[in-house]
């Protein structure tokens, strides 16, 4: 199996996180990642200079977004690898995909209001670096500066989520539109830490058996949101469903990520890198 250093799920302030794509590609070369993939949010906006960073530091890398999907209910993250970043229906696709995320932020900072914090709307804005991309976590960060939580892990606990002050409800594009997307734009689309949706296995089996129906090809096996059991776990569902494994740190920030970029343990043996079957459309150094 390959033991190359490949880092394939990470965000820029190009989405939610805080550093620029240059300086996630140079974190990430410095770590000893070898091919990367920037994986912003519903957002290829990143793209170019990343890949441009990376191959000037003697990085290969793999183009990539990270795509919110709304299946059965919940919110389903999608990674494309690999894809033509210029592709018009993938383009669109995703700027429709951002389309009410300023209005979903407005009526967050209400329900917030609701219970007494005021300004959240201006104060999250303040962390944002793309004005298309508003997400919770700049809401997070707001209200960690400002001292109602310790971290933006509390918050995701106490604010921000189902059933508590400043969610709301929002449809993100389909499975099938976000597998489309990335297969038609020459990529391939992987299932993003399938241990942090809280199915149950009758709903993760269906969750699995459509995603490859529609001509899904890869899981996230290894990734900063999964413990070792998850590993092995997910390790074994790659295996039953003939799926590509991949592995990410999903680093955001130095000081809020647990897991830096390029310090995940290598993958589980008995499986197919994403990388491998991707070879032709890494650009290389
Ligand atoms: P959004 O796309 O605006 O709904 O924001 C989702 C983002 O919030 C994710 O990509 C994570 O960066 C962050 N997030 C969600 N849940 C948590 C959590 N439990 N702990 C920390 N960050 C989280
Ligand atoms: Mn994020
Ligand atoms: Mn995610
Ligand atoms: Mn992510």
């Amino acid at each position: 199996m390959s033991s190359i250093n490949a880092d394939l799920h990470c965000h820029s302030n190009v989405s939610d996180g805080t550093l620029s794509p240059e300086a996630v590609a140079e974190r990430a070369f410095n770590n000893g990642v070898r091919l990367w993939a920037l994986t912003d949010h519903d957002e290829v906006g990143g793209q170019r200079r990343a890949c441009e960073a990376a191959n000037r530091l003697g990085m290969d890398y793999l183009t990539g977004s990270e795509i919110s999907v709304t299946y059965a209910g919940k919110t389903v993250h999608i990674v494309g690898l690999g894809f033509d970043a210029d592709n018009e229906q993938l383009v669109k696709g995703l700027a429709d995909t951002r389309g009410g995320r300023e209005r979903r932020a407005h009526e967050m900072a209400e329900d917030l209001a609701k219970v007494g914090i005021h300004g959240a709307f201006e104060g999250a804005l303040k962390y944002v670096g793309n004005p298309d991309l508003i997400s919770r976590t700049h809401f997070a960060r707001y209200l960690v500066e400002i001292g109602l939580c310790a971290d933006s892990h509390e918050v995701f606990r106490r604010y921000l989520v189902e059933g508590k002050p400043g969610y709301v409800g929002h449809r993100w594009a389909t499975l099938s539109n976000a597998v489309r997307w990335i297969t038609q734009a020459g990529g391939v689309a992987v299932i993003a830490h399938p241990g942090r949706y809280d199915f149950t296995p009758n709903e993760e089996h269906a969750l699995f058996t459509e995603f490859k129906a529609l001509g899904g090809e890869g899981v996230e096996v290894v990734t900063g949101s999964h413990t070792p059991d998850e590993y092995v776990k997910y390790a074994d569902m790659a295996r039953s469903f003939d799926l590509l494994a991949s592995r990410g740190s999903d680093f955001h920030d130095p000081s809020e990520s647990h897991i830096d970029l390029g310090a995940l343990p290598d993958l589980p043996s008995r499986l197919t890198p994403v990388w491998e079957a991707l070879s032709h459309r890494i650009v290389r150094a």
